[in-house]
């Protein structure tokens, strides 16, 4: 790749990489012990997907056997509230019904002030999703052998950003059945069919 004489952008990029690669480097990990240091807190996955996240899985990979290698602990940082939906679609087509969505089926954001919209949330409920979550999970005990697990963006929103996606709707439906007796659903809802019933707005 050439680069453009004007393009300050593409210049920043090496040194975004070189303190990258620097911040988990055995001289640092080192430095960081000498200094009484005793976890080091890195990266291991953002929200991309774990196609597009595996190189960078597998640097953390290698910082954190360094990092016991020098009698440190280790914590990993999983994203676990976004789903970065442009590489994460293209790895995974079904992640399009994962999201969680608003009453009007909307896109539920993780915006940091509507700067940051490629961040769908997903659902928690959705076990598809739970699924893949698992997988990183494993990662991180099995490859990493990571002694703390930082999951970031551990929430819920209220309305008018909660979930009516179709697990949640089924879920509510299920709740409410079992709650209540027939008797009295009809007393508390004047119907007796739940089947229709949605999460109120
Ligand atoms: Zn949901």
């Amino acid at each position: 790749m050439s680069r453009s004489s004007s393009a300050s952008a593409s210049e920043a990029r090496p040194q975004t990489r070189e303190q990258y690669e620097h911040e988990q480097s055995e001289d640092v990990i080192r430095h960081l012990k000498e200094q009484g240091v005793e976890v080091f807190h890195t990266h291991l996955y953002k929200g991309f997907g774990m196609a597009a996240e595996v190189p960078e899985m597998e640097d953390a990979k290698r910082a954190a056997a360094i990092a016991h290698r020098y009698g440190l602990k280790v914590d990993s940082y999983i994203q676990w509230n976004t789903l970065m939906y442009e590489s994460f679609f293209a790895e995974e087509p079904a992640a399009k019904d994962w999201i969680q969505r608003d009453a009007s089926g909307q896109p539920i954001l993780l915006p940091y002030g509507f700067e940051q919209s490629f961040r769908y949330r997903p659902c928690f409920s959705n076990p598809n999703y739970l699924a893949y979550l698992k997988r990183i999970v494993r990662y991180a005990v099995e490859q990493v052998k990571t002694d703390f697990i930082h999951f970031d963006n551990f929430d819920l929103t209220p309305e008018p950003e909660s979930r009516h996606c179709g697990y949640c709707t089924r879920g509510f439906r299920e709740y409410e059945k079992a709650k209540y007796t027939p008797a009295q659903w009809l007393q508390r809802f004047w119907f007796e069919n739940l089947d229709y019933i949605n999460p109120p707005v």
